[in-house]
């Protein structure tokens, strides 16, 4: 393991000045939230940073406050604390839906939305994109995980179960760096491969993610996460489906529809939304965005199976919903 300088900051400031500091001295930064992901990458060669600045005692970076219809939620705050927030059911639900209880009692909302990909490629310290190399292996190789819609030149899936809750919210990403703080909507914050094959976001060099702001649900509306793995408990989605419908009684008024874990950014299904606007969910209705969902997907040799499943993913979410 490559050794490091680790950095305990106590406020963003500090964060911010000391990954100035560290870039100014020709040193390569990473932060650590929970330290879940990042630790192992460390461990594994598959990060390489000369400094790492941790954030988990930056004070007030947790909280959640309203005001004027915008809910913001600190980066800091944990998965564990974010499901039992009371929040939105689709965040709330996502949030428990991460690895284990150990896992999220430490990770973090920051932690989760920038953890790099877990393609077993770049995890296995092969020079793909994601290491800085020119080539995505899992083209021609072993890509039963990989992703069905957006991929090229990467095929990696976005990892995090937060990114398509918060994408389905409307949520704007706040962003601190040596320029002071940003505010960026879901659509600039996740980066495709074809925009860039190394990032899976738009942070700078010394940026880090503060936190989320929402917009306060309307009183009318629901939402709901379902995610499909590859086995019952603690691992990421094969597919996942995060939906908010605002409904006027039985007739939907609006609704937000983004899946996880099958493209290589929070995937949204624009088609599939203006489809379900001044529609009652019946179960006609439900088994036509189900088939419409797929219509653009184009999986690889060995990830078929993830068409149907995200057919059905998205029909079981509409029905969750239904449902209660
Ligand atoms: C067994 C296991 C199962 C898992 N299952 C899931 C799962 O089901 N779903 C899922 O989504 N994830 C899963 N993960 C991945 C990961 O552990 C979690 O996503 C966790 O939420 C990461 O949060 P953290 O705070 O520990 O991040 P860290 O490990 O601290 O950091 C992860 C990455 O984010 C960067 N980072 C951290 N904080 C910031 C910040 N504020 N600004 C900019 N960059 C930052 C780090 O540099 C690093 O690259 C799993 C991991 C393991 C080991």
């Amino acid at each position: 393991m490559k050794a490091f300088t680790n950095i305990n900051v106590s406020s963003i400031d500090e964060a911010v000045s000391a990954a100035t500091q560290a870039s100014s001295n020709g040193q390569s930064v990473a932060f650590s939230g929970g330290g879940t992901d990042l630790l192992q990458q460390l461990k594994d060669g598959t990060d390489t940073s000369d400094v790492v600045i941790n954030l988990r005692n930056v004070d007030g970076a947790k909280e959640i406050s309203s005001a004027s219809g915008i809910t913001r939620i600190g980066g800091l705050i944990t998965l564990d604390e974010l499901s039992n927030s009371g929040l939105n059911d689709v965040l709330t639900q996502a949030a428990a839906s991460v690895g284990t209880p150990q896992i999220r009692n430490v990770a973090t909302l920051s932690g989760n939305v920038t953890q790099r990909p877990w393609c077993w490629y770049y995890r296995n310290g092969f020079n793909c994109y994601k290491a800085g190399g020119d080539e995505c292996f899992s083209v021609t190789g072993e890509n039963q995980q990989h992703a069905i819609y957006g991929g090229g030149p990467s095929y990696i899936v976005h990892p995090s179960d937060l990114a398509p809750a918060l994408a389905a919210l409307g949520a704007s990403f706040i962003v601190a760096g040596p320029d002071g703080e940003r505010t960026v909507n879901a659509n600039d914050f996740f980066v495709m491969p074809s925009q860039d094959p190394a990032r899976e976001n738009s942070l700078a060099s010394g940026e880090l993610l503060v936190g989320v702001s929402l917009p306060t649900p309307a009183a009318n509306s629901v939402s709901h996460y379902h995610k499909i793995m590859d086995r019952e408990a603690w691992t990421h989605a094969e597919v996942s489906v995060a939906a908010v419908l605002t409904m006027n009684g039985e007739i939907i008024e609006s609704a937000s529809i983004v899946l996880g874990g099958v493209a290589t950014v929070p995937w949204k299904l624009t088609a599939v939304e203006s489809y379900l606007v001044g529609r009652q969910l019946s179960a006609d209705v439900v088994t036509m965005a189900g088939q419409m969902a797929i219509a653009g997907a184009r999986p690889l040799a060995k990830n078929g199976h993830k068409v149907p499943m995200t057919s059905a993913a998205v029909e079981r979410t509409l029905l969750a919903l239904v449902n209660g």
